[in-house]
């Protein structure tokens, strides 16, 4: 294995070069899937997956970045880091075990720095049944307008006006309102999208391509901005099922935090990427969670979240403002010291082990 700098990149298309050179150093067949748009260097953007193991094997571990774009940094890393491990490679064919990477899910937010993708949409909350129901959280309507201010940086006024709402509400539900996604505002945070978003429909394929005849799947779908600096949460991201909570919790621990009841950092959330498996691969037994690195307080990333959208609406906002935007997201989503990398391989390492012997072990 190299240092853990070696695996993480600082912009979308490096980390794809870096993930494309580790696949072909391995003789990895790649399956590329293009999206028509372009990165923010005018560079190619596309979903990259790679198959480790055996294409027969009865049991799937899938490992997913960049659902939340930004945030690929990391999950990025850690997919090259695996492309790298001899002996999590050894451990694949003798547990009857494949391995599916699924580099750039959101390429073009990775590319641009954005946490949604290019229709404004947040994936994660954006596997649902279209046409919609009713707003299934009416309480974003509230935050809305403070969310999204006039001017940016927000005024004195506007922050107070913000901090009041969330004493209004208490800390929990402000998290909620803000951020378990909403289907009213398209210009705002957490919107879910009117239709299958073309990142969407490109994992579905992928999941039910490599996934539909397995026995059992596994998925590691990795994110970052909750949670405490470095510390990797497990967020159960399976059904509302005792039964299936309790097997990631017997595959990665009894710190597999569900929001069902509450122990999460993560707000309930309707829509989320992995639970497409029960669609897609309906014959599998499922074990799943996000996992999700903390990086910067909750206040800072919102903070930074906020100034993304407003730019999003002001595209003729100076250049000076348009970096110091940009800047406030990547840092809010990726940092860049070696204690932060080094946590961030250590804990995917042990989590993808886990997941590899508990297939295995069936
Ligand atoms: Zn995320």
């Amino acid at each position: 294995m190299d240092t853990p700098n070696s695996y993480f990149a600082s912009e979308y298309a490096e980390a794809r070069s870096g993930f494309l050179a580790a696949a072909s150093k391995r003789g990895l067949a790649v399956e590329t899937t293009l999206n028509s748009l372009k990165g923010a260097k005018g560079e190619e953007l596309a979903t990259d997956a790679v198959l480790l193991g055996a294409a027969e094997a009865p049991s799937l571990l899938i490992v997913t970045s960049a659902t939340h774009g930004v945030e690929g940094f990391c999950g990025s890393g850690c997919q090259r880091a695996m492309l790298d491990d001899d002996d999590l490679r050894r451990r694949l064919d003798a547990g009857g075990v494949a391995v599916l990477l699924i580099h750039a899910v959101n390429p073009h937010g990775f590319s641009h720095l954005s946490r949604v993708n290019e229709d404004n949409v947040d994936l994660n909350r954006n596997f649902r049944a279209y046409p919609l129901g009713t707003e299934s959280n009416p309480a974003y309507a509230e935050v809305h307008p403070l969310l999204l201010p006039r001017e940016w940086p927000p005024t004195d006024a506007n922050r107070a006006a913000l901090h009041a709402c969330m004493g209004k509400m208490g800390a929990g539900p402000f998290q909620a309102a803000v951020s378990s996604g909403q289907q009213t505002f398209k210009d705002g945070l957490f919107y879910c999208g009117s239709q299958a978003t073309w990142s969407n429909r490109t994992t579905r394929a992928l999941v039910r391509k490599y996934g539909a005849k397995r026995k059992r799947i596994a998925w590691i779908d990795i994110h970052t901005g909750l949670g405490p600096y470095g510390h990797g949460e497990k967020i159960f991201a399976g059904a509302n099922d005792p039964a299936e909570l309790a097997r990631a919790r017997a595959c990665w621990g009894i710190d597999v935090m569900s929001y069902y009841d509450g122990q999460s950092a993560s707000a309930e959330v309707q829509g989320s990427m992995v639970k497409s498996v029960y669609a897609e691969c309906p014959d599998a037994e499922v074990t799943a969670m996000g996992l999700e690195y903390g990086t910067v307080p909750f206040e800072a990333v919102l903070h930074a979240l906020r100034g993304d959208h407003w730019l999003a609406l002001h595209p003729d906002a100076a250049a000076d403002k348009r970096a110091a935007i940009k800047r406030a997201v990547r840092d809010a989503f990726y940092i860049e010291n070696d204690d932060w990398k080094g946590r961030v391989l250590g804990q995917s390492r042990t989590a993808v082990l886990q997941a590899i012997l508990s297939l295995s072990a069936k």
